[in-house]
């Protein structure tokens, strides 16, 4: 049996289940950095899994977690930037 990765619903605290994959034939689940630049930003577009939960039925996407600490050290210093 595959492994089953889950992580508690934020909404009824039930099991969620993280998707397999984020892709799906021409379908692809992804992210984008408002404040990324170019098309050599090789991290501007972030692959997210859907979390589906057992008991509510609600789907959830997340950042990996791998990611999530870079993201946010972008974002701290993105917002403090003058537009
Ligand atoms: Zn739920």
């Amino acid at each position: 049996m595959r492994e089953i990765i889950t992580k508690q619903c934020p909404d009824c605290k039930e099991d969620l289940i993280k998707s397999k994959s984020y892709t799906s034939g021409r379908t692809t689940y992804f992210w984008q950095k408002p404040w990324a630049t170019g098309f050599f930003d090789m991290k501007r577009v972030l692959k997210i899994y859907p979390w589906a939960c057992m008991n509510c039925g609600k789907v959830f996407f997340y950042l990996e977690d791998s990611e999530r600490e870079n993201i946010k050290r972008e974002y701290e210093t993105e917002k403090y930037k003058p537009r």
